[in-house]
């Protein structure tokens, strides 16, 4: 990966935050546990089916499969309607030929103790403050990445293998997730010692004593990427939430994708409707 590209950094004062219908769910102080999990608290982000208001678990479970799964989120609870009546939803295909725009992202990760959580619906790994995203000049506080199998976007039609998202937050509670495709290929160093660490049982966390994890190591060298306005992809599928999915695919070997499979063989949303969405596309530049 070109660092130089990455680290150049923009002093960026944090922007004025648009208001999102996060902002209701996301109440300050909180941070969102998968994409559509809010909890901070050390107690409630064990918590696999809490999210929302602070204290406030909410009752309905939903999965992947059968009378919870996907096709049935927006009935599942009040809450969770916009699973169902949403317009902007995620994931989506991106085929469309898009829009070219300005590259405009710039991460900045730095390692950080490592910390991860089997939530029920992921594996998540979660990252405390001070590693930020920049984003067209505003700046986004990551908070966790966790894993999908397989790939919620699709190019072209075609899922990947997994799909990996950086969960970030804006400090008035907007949303801005990157994707990241994993295809199975060679062996991914950078993500062995989540997978050795993997806690087996939902509701299981791990802190994995005196070792660290740099979430830049599982970025892919070139950071082109799609964008588009989606979606939360897990209940309550709250809209507003600013997307960026990169287009270089990351290996990760055959073994440390059965490891994944055999705890969550299939937490993928499928692709919702574009409903004339815009999608981007950005070339970086190396
Ligand atoms: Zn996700």
């Amino acid at each position: 990966m070109n660092r130089s590209t990455v680290i150049r950094l923009i002093p960026a004062g944090i922007a004025l935050a648009a208001l999102t219908a996060l902002a209701a769910i996301l109440k300050r102080g909180h941070v969102p546990d998968r994409e559509g999990e809010s909890t901070m608290s050390k107690s409630a982000d064990e918590r696999p089916k809490s999210y929302g208001e602070e204290g406030q678990a909410h009752s309905a479970s939903w999965g992947y499969t059968g009378d919870i799964g996907p096709a049935h989120w927006g009935d599942l609870a009040p809450e969770f309607a916009v699973c169902k009546t949403g317009v902007s939803q995620s994931p989506i295909d991106l085929n469309d030929a898009p829009e070219v725009r300005p590259h405009e992202l710039e991460f900045r990760y730095a390692p950080v103790p490592l910390e991860i959580v089997n939530n029920g619906h992921t594996i998540q790994v979660n990252y405390s403050s001070g590693s930020t995203l920049i984003a067209g000049g505003k700046e986004y506080a990551l908070v966790q990445f966790h894993f999908h199998r397989l790939s919620e976007h699709t190019v072209s039609g075609q899922p990947a293998d997994m799909e990996l998202h950086f969960v970030h937050q804006d400090a008035a509670g907007g949303l801005a997730v990157v994707g990241v495709l994993l295809n199975s290929g060679r062996h991914n160093q950078a993500l062995e010692q989540v997978w050795v660490h993997m806690p087996t049982e939902a509701d299981d966390k791990q802190i994995v004593a005196g070792t660290t994890i740099n979430a830049a190591d599982l970025l892919p060298a070139n950071l082109s990427y799609f964008s588009y306005m989606g979606s939360l992809t897990t209940p309550p599928c709250s809209e507003g939430v600013r997307w960026f999915v990169l287009r270089n695919v990351v290996e990760l070997s055959p073994a440390q994708l059965d490891r994944f499979a055999a705890l969550y063989p299939d937490n993928a949303r499928p692709v919702q409707p574009l409903n004339g969405r815009a999608i981007t596309y950005s070339q970086a530049s190396e």
